[in-house]
């Protein structure tokens, strides 16, 4: 759960990245950070916190340069902390490189362990962090060469972006798993790249396409090339993405999010019907559903609960009396509209279950007659490890309760969760024609292509082809995972013998 953004050629770089980063606040709110280059030397900030908070105006001043990346970081693997904080910038024997990473790696365990043991030093206990030191360890002579060869070695997934004194490289994982896409400022020379679009509408870039699968994009002095340097894999973009994650303002590889989620309510409206008087949603991300579920039953829409938006983390709560406040800083109830009625409450999952049960509860003290929830997506059952920050599977309630427990725990009349079937036909009818550009001025080195490299028109098609019902990975909800976890090597534990 994290957001990268990249500007490449632009005087107020880092302006643009702050802003870019803004737009992406809600991928991550632990750290945030930006690294820029002026063509000669990189400068980085990072600091924990919104994005706000961490680059006060004189902060962005310091980031001279040109050239910028940044991150906005929720972490999922390694702590928190500053020192987990990206962008990671390095010097190594070929000059300065940074990185910023959305994804987790599965095989991080190992490669870093296989790294300390030939001598590298870990500042982070950041995944991404194995990237930088299989980068500087490459035997490959040109940044472009590097990055390939130490994204040849991980597995798992990235959306990445890498940036040295004159070049920036946009790299998406094979299976497509988290969203990255690529823009460009009306000057016409300067490029963005975006974990979401949202960016690109607040700095006036245009979106141009979607990073394919498996493609890397490098932007220097040359202009904008592309690669596709691994052997293809089955596309399996992660769907939670369209539940929950995204903004709903955004389009990511050709589906519309906002409709995705009015799709999941009208669907779940129809395979969970019930008789209620009012339908109301958990805000913020449970209101599309709740939106399409009204359509689709013909309940009215009510705003049931108002949402505080200026919880932050740092509230401290008091140690005695009003204790174990929890959700009700967040939500309060309107009382007049639910006092009497028959109420639906939508929200998007139940992950361990306690926030449904306090909503219940809070509900229901506010007078509702009964309380029927209904959730826009299937039980969560297992953790992700390709960057969602789900808790062990003995945490989340779907993974040892049934759906008649589950109910019976957050005390709802009743309970419905959306089908895995239904959910995957809601989020692909919110497929959209083609935005962008149809033909993007990208081409590729041809003579330098290497085996297994296609074209840019590859690439370009690639990240055209629109989505279908095996396009997705939806392992938290079906345990079908598309890339094993590879934990380091268990050590051997030696026992004392007696003879
Ligand atoms: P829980 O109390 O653990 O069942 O949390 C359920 C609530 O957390 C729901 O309202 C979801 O919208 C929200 N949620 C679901 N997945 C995540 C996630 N990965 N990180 C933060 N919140 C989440």
């Amino acid at each position: 759960m994290c957001g990268v953004f990249g500007i490449y050629g632009h005087p107020e770089a880092a302006k643009l990245a702050y802003l870019g980063l803004h737009a992406l606040q809600h991928r991550g709110q632990e750290s945030a950070g930006i690294v820029t280059s002026d063509n000669q030397q990189l400068v980085t900030h990072r600091g924990m916190g919104h994005v706000i908070d961490v680059f006060p105006q004189g902060q962005l001043d310091r980031l001279a340069g040109i050239h910028a990346i940044g991150h906005v970081r929720y972490s999922t693997a390694g702590g928190s902390g500053l020192r987990n904080a990206q962008p990671i910038a390095v010097n190594y024997s070929r000059g300065s490189v940074a990185v910023a990473h959305n994804g987790n790696l599965t095989n991080a365990e190992p490669l870093r362990e296989d790294l300390e043991e030939k001598g590298s030093i870990f500042q982070s206990s950041a995944d991404t962090e194995v990237i930088v030191h299989l980068i500087a360890k490459s035997a490959q002579k040109d940044i472009v060469d590097r990055l390939a060869d130490a994204l040849a070695r991980v597995r798992g997934a990235y959306s990445l972006l890498c940036l040295t004194e004159r070049t920036l490289i946009a790299a998406r994982d094979p299976m497509g798993i988290r969203p990255l896409c690529l823009g460009r400022l009306p000057d016409g020379d300067s490029y963005v790249v975006s974990s979401e679009p949202s960016s690109f509408e607040l700095i006036g870039a245009e979106f141009v396409r979607d990073v394919a699968p498996g493609e890397m994009v490098v932007i220097d002095e040359r202009g904008l090339r592309s690669a596709m340097p691994f052997a293809a894999e089955p596309r399996r973009t992660c769907i939670f993405e369209y539940v929950y994650f995204a903004r709903p303002d955004a389009t990511l590889d050709g589906i519309n999010v906002y409709e995705a989620r009015k799709n999941l309510g009208r669907a779940l409206a129809k395979e969970h019907a019930v008789d209620a008087d009012v339908v109301i949603p958990v805000p913020d991300s449970g209101v599309p559903a709740t939106i399409g579920y009204a359509e689709e039953s013909k309940i009215p829409f009510e705003m049931g609960l108002v949402r505080s938006h200026y919880v932050g983390r740092t509230f401290i709560e008091p140690e005695q009396s009003i204790r174990h406040f929890g959700v009700k800083l967040k939500l309060s109830p309107i009382a007049d509209i639910l006092k009497g009625k028959r109420v639906v409450v939508v929200d998007d999952s139940i992950v361990r279950g306690t926030t449904s049960r306090k909503i219940v509860k809070m509900v229901r003290d506010a007078g509702a007659k009964e309380v029927h929830m209904r959730i826009s997506s299937p039980p969560t059952q297992w953790p992700c490890y390709y960057g969602i920050d789900t808790p062990t599977r003995a945490e989340l309630i779907g993974s040892s309760h049934s759906i008649p427990e589950i109910n019976q725990y957050i005390t709802s009349d009743t309970l419905g969760y959306l089908s895995l079937a239904g959910l995957k036909e809601a989020v692909i009818s919110a497929r959209v024609a083609p935005r962008g550009r149809t033909h993007l001025p990208v081409h590729t080195d041809d003579d330098a292509r290497g085996p297994g490299e296609t074209s840019a028109d590859g690439a370009e098609a690639s990240a055209a082809r629109p989505l279908d019902h095996g396009s997705f990975c939806h392992a938290c909800w079906s345990g079908e995972y598309p890339i094993r976890f590879t934990p380091a090597p268990k050590k051997l534990q030696l026992r004392l013998l007696h003879l």
